[in-house]
């Protein structure tokens, strides 16, 4: 005869051997504080709710200019009253791809004067659209710029489309009002999830390990509605959320990877650098999900 508990609990302890997720924090872009459906500051509010439910403290990339539009500087304020980390995501949001290094470093420095005034300000730098030069002169140009100013690079190694998913969400609300949602928050995760899979082993086939990574968001309606779902995601895949204060402390983040054009992901530069040939260019881009979104009528 079958004894079932046994067979349970051998089961379960399969499944805990074989599913050993790895760790990733939250880190959130831009702070553009327009009105998505909801509010900049009712968005800021949820997203600081389900930050707060899961005891997770998490970084703020903040794009300066956003702070005049109404409630934001009081947004941020929050952020920094719950303990959040504030990083640096410049004035005016230009990709450096596009900007010579005066200006790009000028655009860095505006940046930082206004933040100085959160009390959680800790200077990590994260490159708008993760462009970090075209030349190995602009590259370490800006590096030596950077660490000159005491700046750590904010780098992201779960590179994905969160801004695509919540662009096609919000022409689509426009259109339809009553579309479910559900239908954008089911391709969310799955896209969120499929990114970190490949991360993941990109980073076990690089460094021979897998890293506490930093994903990437953007402060858009798609976080305000479903971020708790995404955090329950990794924890149901055994996945542990953990701090972007202690993932950036990963020695991985001081590695200064050589590749040109510079940036991406810091896992597929590093990979890269090693010459990986299984990687895209753009590492990321909402034309990878166009297809599938559209089959999907989202
Ligand atoms: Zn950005």
């Amino acid at each position: 005869m079958f004894n079932y508990k046994y067979i349970i609990t051998y089961v379960s302890l399969l499944f805990t051997f074989f599913v050993h997720g790895g760790e990733v924090s939250i880190t959130i872009d831009d702070f553009n504080f327009n009105d998505q459906l909801l509010s900049g500051e009712e968005r800021n509010n949820e997203i600081l709710k389900t930050l707060t439910k899961h005891k997770i403290i998490a970084a703020g990339f903040v794009t300066t200019k956003y702070l005049s539009l109404p409630n934001a500087q009081n947004g941020v304020e929050a952020w920094s009253k719950a303990g959040h980390l504030i990083g640096n995501h410049t004035e005016n949001h230009f990709s450096y791809a596009k900007t010579n290094f005066n200006d790009f470093s000028n655009d860095v420095l505006l940046a930082d004067g206004k933040l100085k005034v959160f009390k959680t300000f800790q200077k990590f730098f994260r490159f708008p659209y993760l462009k970090e030069g075209e030349t190995e002169e602009k590259r370490d140009q800006l590096r030596k710029f950077l660490i000159s100013q005491g700046y750590k690079n904010g780098a992201v190694t779960i590179d994905a489309s969160d801004w695509y998913v919540n662009k096609r969400m919000l022409d689509k609300l426009k259109v339809y009002p009553d579309f479910d949602k559900t239908k954008f928050r089911d391709f969310y995760l799955k896209h969120l999830w499929d990114r970190t899979q490949y991360y993941s082993s990109l980073s076990q086939k690089t460094l021979g390990r897998d890293v506490k990574h930093t994903l990437l968001l953007h402060h858009n309606l798609t976080t305000a509605l479903f971020l708790d779902d995404l955090i329950e995601m990794f924890k149901s895949k055994g996945w542990k959320v953990i701090d972007a204060t202690e993932a950036f402390n990963d020695p991985i983040y001081k590695l200064q990877p050589k590749n040109i054009p510079a940036g991406e992901s810091l896992i597929w530069a590093l990979a890269k650098d090693k010459g990986d040939k299984t990687l895209r260019y753009p590492a990321e881009d909402g034309e990878y999900e166009k297809a599938e979104m559209d089959k999907l009528g989202l």
